[in-house]
């Protein structure tokens, strides 16, 4: 293999360097590193072509490659996803358009995950999502990672039990909730935990939100666990076959449905209703509903086989 690399001009633009340390006459706006013998440019006229060691274009349309990222300050980032036809963008990284399921997963989760940070149910490096892949195995958010701005080649890919199969880094250290639930609801292929504000402070007050209704479904409140212990799947486990979230008091919320964009719905919907509750209480002791109409509304959910396991509200959440 050659040690072809790129140099940046002072004029912004890239040249490359081929195996001799000759510097190609070429110029291009954007680059990739070089895998495999090849590397992605950006020419000035913004197409882009494939081209190897020596400088020769090769088409990129149509062709199979290791998908590939710019150089950022003369560092190239590895890279582990593939794909066949695509575009390149200005920056030099290759945007997939084959009907790519994991790619489509990849660019799901990555709106969703920005989605979470801008309506304020993560900051920092809160929370996490998977997506189980047509093979089994589970698209997760690496460690450490900040889901407003995390890209789609960022998520690591692990194996049914968690152990990582593809990716830079490890998985989330919440992996053991995502594993159980994906194993135990296979029909629910988006696993989604977010550190919702008012759902988190509904359980440091003690504010059991399982007992009220507005517009949602019923949300229990798990029993306590550290974060990322392996305890956490344990007391998730009575809630995970006839609910889709629940409540980790202390900590934040889980959700899971078929898809990314319901995993958000939820989250969603549980945070509003939290934050709906957690205001009236604020003002004052909430009204609770009469018998036949807490029946009546979990009839209507289709959850009337649930009236034994959801307690009636008495009326007592903000007097105490
Ligand atoms: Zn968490």
């Amino acid at each position: 293999m050659s040690d072809a690399t790129f140099v940046r001009q002072a004029d912004s633009t890239w040249a490359l360097v081929d195996g001799t340390g000759r510097l190609g006459a070429s110029r291009y706006l954007a680059v990739s590193a070089f895998r495999e013998g090849l590397a992605v440019v950006v020419r000035f006229d913004a197409t882009a072509v494939l081209i190897d060691t020596a400088g020769r274009e090769l088409p990129l349309q149509g062709r199979r490659f290791v998908w590939m990222l710019p150089m950022q300050d003369g560092r190239a980032p590895a890279c582990t996803v593939e794909g066949e036809v695509g575009s390149v963008d200005r920056d030099g990284c290759f945007w997939a358009e084959v009907a790519d399921p994991e790619w489509q997963a990849r660019q799901e989760l990555t709106r969703v995950s920005h989605l979470l940070y801008e309506r304020g149910y993560n900051v920092s490096i809160d929370g996490n999502v998977s997506w189980r892949l047509d093979d089994g195995n589970l698209l997760i958010t690496p460690t450490g990672a900040h889901l407003g701005f995390i890209q789609p080649h960022q998520f690591v890919v692990v194996r049914p039990d968690g152990s990582l199969l593809r990716g830079e880094r490890a998985p989330t250290s919440e992996y053991r909730l995502h594993v159980e639930l994906h194993r135990t609801r296979p029909e629910c292929r988006c696993v989604m935990h977010a550190h919702a504000p008012h759902a988190i402070a509904a359980s440091l007050a003690g504010v059991n939100l399982h007992e009220m209704f507005v517009t949602v479904a019923p949300v229990p409140t798990t029993k306590y666990a550290r974060i990322s212990s392996e305890q956490s799947p344990a007391v998730l486990r009575p809630y995970m076959d006839d609910y889709n979230w629940a409540i980790l008091p202390r900590h934040g919320v889980v959700a899971w449905a078929p898809t990314a964009w319901d995993a958000f719905l939820r989250v969603e919907g549980l945070e509003h209703y939290a934050k709906v509750v957690m205001s009236a209480r604020a003002c004052g002791p909430i009204e609770p509903m009469t018998p036949e109409q807490r029946i009546e509304l979990l009839t209507f959910w289709g959850l009337e086989h649930l009236a034994e396991d959801v307690p009636a509200h008495r009326g007592s959440t903000g007097t105490e």
